[in-house]
């Protein structure tokens, strides 16, 4: 049975209005790159609960010294305006053990793994790619982060570590929709797929016969971008019938 351990909000950093990352301090916790934690707080009086929990993919590598969220709030949400509202040395609780199969001992061997996320569905792209494990397994990786303006392109330093600890390996492709942003392609991944803007930025092709790709955010670019691969002739990867595209949705 799993049970809820204290942790201590060690760090906190608010990128935006609605954006923000939480450090934890809760050293018996541990994952794997792409899992994602538990995270609660006592639930309101008379609930049937007694705490309130949400997943929350897991943004630091597995020997970080603290784990760490990023999150949007959502205002009418019950859980997240109140991560938000935690500062140094409160207590947040974490389920005892990590959960989730988005990893990349999971996938299946390629020339390519391509990394597609909306908004926070960045996270656990970002413990993965601080682990030796892809550069093992994948010759080339493709990072595309989704934002709707370009104040929501978090972590521009973790990226540009990832970007040069692996030179002539690592491919980043950040999208804005809803403003024009200098070195950010526009619109929606999907369509970027279809119309062959994104393979032609990050000169990789996202084939059958070259690539993995992992899906993780908002559910109707994960629904759209199912779509479009399938049309390429690519399947989901399952353990019993190894395919092309994996995925994790946040709502
Ligand atoms: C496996 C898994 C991992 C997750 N990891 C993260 C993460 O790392 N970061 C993160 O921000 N969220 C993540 N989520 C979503 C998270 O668990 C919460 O749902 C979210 O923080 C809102 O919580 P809430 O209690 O305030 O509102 P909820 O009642 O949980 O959600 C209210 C509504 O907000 C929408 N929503 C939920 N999550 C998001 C989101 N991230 N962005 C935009 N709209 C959303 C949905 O329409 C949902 O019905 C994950 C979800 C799953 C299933």
């Amino acid at each position: 049975m799993s049970k809820w351990i204290e942790g201590k909000v060690v760090g906190k950093k608010r990128w935006t209005e609605r954006l923000f990352s939480l450090q934890v301090a809760a050293s018996s916790l541990t994952f794997v790159a792409g899992q994602f934690a538990r995270l609660a707080l006592p639930a309101a009086p008379g609930s049937e609960e007694a705490m309130l929990g949400r997943p929350y993919s897991f943004v630091n590598p597995p020997d970080g010294a603290a784990h760490e969220f990023y999150f949007n709030v959502l205002p009418e949400g019950p859980l997240s305006p109140r991560l938000a509202a935690l500062e140094g040395d409160d207590s947040v609780w974490l389920l005892d053990r990590a959960n989730g199969f988005f990893c990349v001992a999971e996938l299946p061997d390629a020339a390519a793994l391509w990394c597609l996320a909306t908004g926070t569905g960045l996270g656990p792209y970002l413990s993965i790619l601080r682990t030796e494990e892809p550069w093992e397994k994948f010759e080339r990786v493709v990072l595309v982060h989704a934002v709707r303006h370009a104040a929501d392109l978090s972590y521009g330093d973790v990226i540009a570590g990832i970007a040069a600890a692996r030179p002539g390996r690592f491919a980043f492709a950040p999208f804005v929709s809803r403003e024009p942003h200098k070195g950010a392609l526009s619109g929606r991944i999907p369509d970027a797929v279809r119309d062959g803007r994104l393979e032609a930025w990050t000169r990789v092709p996202l084939t059958a016969e070259n690539a993995h790709a992992m899906l993780c955010g908002n559910p109707d670019m994960v629904r759209d971008m199912q779509e479009v691969l399938e049309q390429r002739g690519m399947r989901r990867h399952r353990r019993r019938e190894p395919g092309h595209f994996t995925l994790e949705t946040y709502w």
